[in-house]
């Protein structure tokens, strides 16, 4: 088991789980669980006398939900939050549709061969249960909302400061760097999603790349933020000059 955050989801598929194979030959019916993802299931007809190669009748077969996940390794859970974070793809069968969050990965791992003819593996995960990480998952509003909650978000959003106020609370370990801390916060806040006069939407998400001297605490602002919205995926460089340039996505 591994815990990491869910940085690309694909749609929920259909995986051939149990194969219905015919014989054309003799009429001879062979069924077949698959474990293998990577390339169509074939049979030769058991009957002695035919050992001809079985036609593979989807109509008649089985199948599963699957679906691919890209995991990345949390960024607080790591030695050093400037290392490039790694990934992993995950292939979750039976999934009703998990698309976002951080996640607890029971599974096993399997490899696909890369390179034809020689022995260069990529690797995967096979999974049978992927849940929300428990202290991530989603508080619904109206649980928690009553009339002294709505009474002090009220009062905080009349004051003039309240994005300094946030941002200085969405990072209190450090002192001082206001701006960079409210480039953060905004940033997380995101925007709003806005058409064009043709009527293709403008994203609402934002990038942000975080350049500053040594010593103002990226790595401890990238670890704060990494816990609170795990939504966000990261990359990483350091320089050959000594590492002092450290984007953050
Ligand atoms: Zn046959």
């Amino acid at each position: 088991m591994f815990e990491g955050n869910i940085i690309s989801a694909a749609k929920v598929c259909a995986l051939l789980k149990k194969a219905c194979f015919v014989c054309k030959n003799c009429g001879n019916i062979i069924n077949k669980t698959v474990n293998d993802y990577f390339s169509i299931p074939k049979m030769i007809c058991s009957n002695k006398n035919c050992r001809a190669e079985m036609s593979l009748d989807l109509s008649s077969s089985t199948y599963v939900n699957i679906q691919e996940l890209e995991i990345q390794q949390p960024i607080d859970l790591m030695k050093n939050p400037e290392d490039p974070p790694r990934s992993i793809k995950a292939f979750l069968e039976n999934s009703e549709g998990i698309y976002s969050g951080r996640v607890n990965v029971v599974g096993t791992v399997m490899k696909k061969s890369v390179r034809p003819n020689l022995p260069i593996f990529e690797i995967y995960v096979k999974s049978n249960s992927i849940s929300l990480n428990e202290s991530y998952q989603k508080i619904e509003v109206r649980d928690i909302l009553n009339p002294d909650l709505i009474e002090t978000l009220n009062q905080l959003g009349r004051k003039r400061n309240i994005v300094d106020i946030l941002s200085n609370y969405l990072i209190p370990q450090i002192k001082g760097y206001d701006i960079v801390k409210k480039a953060i916060f905004l940033q997380q806040i995101k925007g709003c999603i806005k058409f064009l006069p043709d009527g293709s939407p403008l994203r609402r998400d934002s990038h942000i790349l975080l350049i500053t001297d040594p010593g103002i605490g990226k790595s401890t602002m990238l670890r704060r933020i990494a816990r609170l919205f795990p939504q966000n995926s990261y990359a990483s460089i350091t320089t050959a000059t000594g590492g002092d340039l450290q984007p953050m996505l």
